[in-house]
């Protein structure tokens, strides 16, 4: 199998794909109706993006320390990234993404 990497970072992901997010998105007000958005946008199969980028920024902004760890394997974001002040926001921005997209569109951004 080669890596399957057609999809366009405006793809509407499946609902059935989106991960559970994880407990703190929950708990939080701005989090849940983020995500409330998002899947209605899905539901409605228009474009979410911008409900993508709210997300991963209000994450990067509210709960810095939940951004998951750097990516080690299947991205070629993270190593280009890495170690760079000028993208320390956009590279925490695209690791947030993790918890509410899944991999494959989490990875285009
Ligand atoms: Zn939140
Ligand atoms: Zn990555």
């Amino acid at each position: 199998m080669t890596s399957d990497r057609h999809e366009d970072p405006t793809d509407t992901p499946n609902e059935e794909t989106l991960p559970v997010p994880p407990p703190f998105m929950f708990g939080c007000d701005q989090c849940a109706a983020l995500l409330v958005g998002l899947a209605e946008k899905i539901r409605a199969d228009v474009g979410c993006l911008d409900q993508q980028l709210f997300i991963s920024r209000h994450i990067v902004e509210a709960h810095s320390d939940d951004v998951p760890a750097p990516h080690t394997r299947l991205c070629d974001i993270c190593p280009s990234y890495a170690g760079r002040p000028d993208v320390a926001i956009l590279w925490a921005e695209h690791r947030a993404r993790d918890l509410f997209l899944p991999e494959s569109i989490a990875r285009l951004l």
